[in-house]
């Protein structure tokens, strides 16, 4: 077999470039060479500040201590996204991590709820979910259950400041023996028989040669799109918004455990509380709504006194036709862009990260590996797509230009069966590979006001006494537990404070 490691070369430094770095230098060095070039002047685009679970698991591979990430980062936690006025213009709902319910029968919990409230004995859906309980009340624990605890786990992710998470990883990448060149990239050197890239030429006319590049050179794709013109799948059509706008506050009590997503006229508002500031944005489409009248109504909206000016971004829904082509994988928004409703894009870093060291160690990539990857990466992103547009076109915001247009949109084949599928049988049915299964399609789709026609027969099999009083039970023990655990804010001052505050 051949083990040989290739000389990686990363192109950029933003969170792509360093998680990069970071996960090569700590499965492929020592042994491999891996160089990253970044460009102060040219900047990253400094934003992607929530995250979903599983960036715990690229943590815990790569050995990072919870408590100094947290630390580093001025993080705090994070149990799911509270979404305002997504379905009926004064409505609310979470979509939180982990468990929806508990078991009662075979059927998945949302049937019994179903059942539940046309017999009238059920709450609103987030009553019987415990991150959202828990997070209701603005407190944080880390749980662990003993076998045999019939209660749910309670999932987490993270809000960090995306500069200081880049920061922290590039000391990992650096200590472990990533080599780190500063300058813009001016020119590509190529293969002549083969077309690879042979190497890039930095300003001050260093050359940087490589086996294998990784292009985490921003929305620019300044090697997939600018040298290899791999091609760009535009979804501005079912996706329409084009601009943030961003600026930080101060923060403010209490400091929440969740992404705040509140819909407004066009578009939306997040914010994203952090231990030193909170992060605010407002996504629009640039079709209905200026960059100031954005800005102007982003800043009325601020719990705190504004951090900075309000700084706008530009960008193009959709994604790369390849994110592998030649010996350039594209990783980061060089390989496509969803909007941050759902906290995805860090997580399509740790998944293409995933996919490429499965390449690793070995010889040159071969069309089959670099096809599978491709087809990989658009199942994954096509997917989240999906999900994302859901929550525009489910809303019942009647009377709203924006939103008149996206109800009204024709949608992608795989979503519109998926819909149709939940009405008519509350199954969601999604494949093992999606990112969200049915417990996070099930939140959104009840939260904004979808319902099945009818629920599953089995879970009429539950007498009604024991149904009715299971739903209590449930809720009345995620409250009690939820009861026991710390303030949000006091957890994370106790467990993994700022070192410096900025
Ligand atoms: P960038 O940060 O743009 O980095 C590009 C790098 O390439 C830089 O270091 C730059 O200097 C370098 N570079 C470019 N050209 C050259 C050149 N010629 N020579 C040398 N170097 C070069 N994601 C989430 O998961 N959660 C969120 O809440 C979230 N919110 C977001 C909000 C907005 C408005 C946007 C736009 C994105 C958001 N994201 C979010 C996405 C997240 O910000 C990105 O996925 C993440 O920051 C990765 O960016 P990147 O590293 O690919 O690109």
């Amino acid at each position: 077999m051949d083990v040989r490691l290739p000389h990686i070369v990363v192109v950029g430094g933003g969170t792509a470039g360093w998680m990069t770095a970071a996960a090569l230098a700590r499965f492929c060095l020592p042994g491999g060479k891996v160089t990253l070039v970044e460009s102060d002047e040219i900047g990253t685009v400094g934003v992607g500040e929530a995250t979903i679970p599983a960036i715990q698991q690229f943590n815990q591979a790569l050995e990072i201590d919870e408590a100094e990430f947290v630390a580093a980062t001025g993080g705090t936690y994070k149990l799911g996204i509270a979404f305002q006025g997504w379905g009926k213009p004064d409505e609310g709902y979470v979509h939180a991590f982990g468990q929806v319910g508990r078991g009662i029968g075979l059927l998945p919990f949302h049937h019994y709820w179903l059942r539940g409230r046309a017999l009238g004995y059920a709450k609103p859906f987030g009553h019987y979910l415990f991150n959202t309980v828990v997070l209701a009340g603005n407190r944080f624990a880390h749980v662990t259950r003993a076998d045999g605890n019939p209660l749910p786990p309670l999932p987490y992710a993270f809000h960090f400041d995306a500069s200081l998470y880049a920061r922290f990883l590039r000391s990992y990448a650096e200590e472990r023996g990533v080599v780190r060149l500063e300058g813009r990239i001016t020119g590509v050197e190529r293969h002549g028989e083969s077309g690879d890239i042979a190497a890039v030429l930095l300003a001050d006319g260093t050359r940087v040669a490589g086996n294998l590049f990784v292009d985490c050179s921003g929305f620019r794709g300044l090697l997939i799109e600018q040298e290899l013109q791999a091609g760009y799948e535009d979804w501005t059509h079912w996706l329409p918004c084009d601009r943030a706008v961003a600026v930080p506050c101060s923060s403010v009590q209490p400091v929440t455990p969740y992404t705040m997503a509140t819909a407004r006229k066009v578009g939306w508002q997040w914010r994203i509380p952090l231990q030193h500031r909170i992060g605010n944005g407002r996504v629009f489409s640039s079709e209905f709504l200026s960059e100031d009248e954005a800005a102007s109504e982003l800043l009325r909206n601020l719990d705190g006194k504004p951090a900075a000016e309000p700084r706008t971004l530009r960008f193009t829904t959709g994604k790369r036709r390849k994110a592998f082509v030649r010996n350039v994988v594209a990783i980061g928004l060089s390989s496509g862009f969803i909007e941050p409703l759902e906290s995805t894009s860090i997580h399509l870093i740790q998944t293409g990260i995933n996919r490429l060291l499965e390449l690793l160690p070995g010889g040159p990539v071969s069309d089959r590996a670099r096809d599978d990857f491709n087809a990989r990466f658009d199942r994954e992103i096509e997917s989240i797509r999906d999900f994302v547009i859901l929550h525009y076109h489910a809303n019942q915001r009647v009377g709203e230009p924006f939103w008149d247009m996206v109800r009204a949109m024709q949608l992608p084949d795989s979503l519109q069966h998926r819909i149709e599928l939940f009405r008519a049988t509350g199954n969601v049915a999604p494949s093992l590979d999606e990112l969200f299964d049915q417990r996070g399609w099930v939140q959104v789709l009840i939260g904004q006001n979808i319902m099945p026609e009818r629920w599953h027969p089995l879970a009429n099999q539950v007498e009604e006494a024991r149904l009715a009083e299971f739903f209590d039970l449930t809720e009345g023990a995620y409250i009690q537990e939820a009861a026991r655990m710390p303030d949000h804010g006091q957890f994370v001052a106790h467990f993994a404070p700022m070192k410096t505050m900025m």
